[in-house]
């Protein structure tokens, strides 16, 4: 039976998406194609507020993770753990035989301002990594403060993972100075996954050209010299492309700032609900505007929740790691909408008669 998802990521598809996807192909190569890149990139800049260059990677989120340490890294990276997410990126890192420095906080916790500053005084390190909105906690980081102070470091580029945030949250590249901000399409842009968005600041385009054993899918070069053909190197998943093109149009008549004004008003009815039944794990401080992270204080079973919720055709997600019995998440994220809130939320006082 359908299940419409409330996890974080893939999230709920709607039909006019879904059909989006099931086009006819055109080639690769074709004007057709070309016709298409180019209509699509400008939106997404319009979304991220960028004069800079967008590129589309045909690959998952961490994919371009990989590709853009292997872009930005000569040496040595700092890197954040503040959950499951940003922890992974750091063993990719050190996978890519990259030296790094990690800023370690508890689950729940945002990485703040001060600590990358200061770690960044100890000078040496090519990139600050930093996870956006950690998934696994449902805690968003102060990115635009974060982005203030390393810009204080010339030289250090600031790598941002947005998977669960970009088209959720405002995210201004250019005036935040965000080198590169990656993002799959099977969160906030409610599409399926296999497509990852990511901007490209000029600064990290230089580094790209003088880093060595880069690779060669991921390239930024080899990325950008077919982007301004509107083309992409390899053969890129057409279908999520055109379904992709739609989906900004209507993101764009919604018109971004309201869309972000919808995430926001989802997040907070599910914090105030949760706040009531259960309680919130993580600084009240910095949660997500697109998942909330409930902390298990009533002690239910998640997956007998599940199985009852899957009768009603929905879904939602256990803690994440070793979370997974004392919290469960909600997502709130891309197409669902504050009816969807109120409605899971309903089922759930009705499964447990809260
Ligand atoms: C989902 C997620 C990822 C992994 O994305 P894939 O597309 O599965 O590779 C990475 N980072 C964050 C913050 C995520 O939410």
């Amino acid at each position: 039976m359908y299940k419409k998802l409330f996890i974080p990521g893939p999230t709920h598809v709607i039909d006019e998406i879904l059909e989006a996807t099931a086009v006819p192909m055109i080639g690769h190569r074709s004007t057709d194609y070309s016709d298409l890149h180019g209509a699509l990139v400008p939106k997404l800049k319009q979304l991220l507020y960028t004069e800079e260059r967008v590129l589309l990677s045909t690959s998952s989120s961490t994919g371009m993770m990989e590709g853009s340490i292997r872009n930005c890294v000569n040496r040595k990276a700092l890197m954040t753990d503040c959950g499951a997410f940003s922890k992974r990126w750091a063993q990719i890192a050190r996978d890519n035989g990259k030296e790094t420095e990690v800023i370690k906080v508890e689950m729940g916790h945002a990485v703040t301002p001060e600590m990358v500053d200061e770690k960044l005084t100890q000078g040496g390190f090519d990139v600050v990594c930093i996870t956006h909105n950690e998934t696994s906690t449902g805690v968003m980081n102060p990115l635009e403060e974060i982005a203030r102070v390393v810009k204080k470091h010339p030289g250090v580029l600031l790598l941002v993972d947005a998977v669960s945030s970009m088209s959720g949250a405002e995210i201004r590249v250019d005036d935040w100075g965000l080198d590169v901000v990656l993002a799959g399409t099977q969160k906030c842009f409610a599409l399926p996954p296999g497509l990852c968005v990511v901007s490209v600041s000029q600064a990290a385009m230089d580094r790209s050209a003088e880093v060595e054993n880069k690779g060669y899918y991921f390239d930024f070069w080899a990325l950008e010299k077919k982007s301004v053909l509107n083309q992409t190197p390899a053969t890129p998943v057409i279908s999520l492309i055109n379904a992709l093109n739609v989906q900004m149009d209507r993101i764009l008549a919604e018109g971004v700032e309201n869309r972000f004004a919808r995430h926001a008003e989802m997040a907070a009815y599910v914090q105030d609900w949760a706040r009531k039944r259960f309680a919130i794990y993580g600084d009240e401080r910095y949660l997500s505007p697109t998942v909330t992270n409930v902390h298990n204080t009533r002690g239910i079973s998640v997956a007998d929740l599940n199985k009852e919720l899957a009768r009603r055709g929905a879904m939602i997600s256990n803690g994440y790691g070793p979370l997974k019995e004392t919290c469960f998440r909600i997502a709130h994220m891309g197409d669902l909408q504050m009816s969807d809130v109120e409605w899971i939320t309903g089922q759930i006082d009705d499964v447990l008669g809260l």
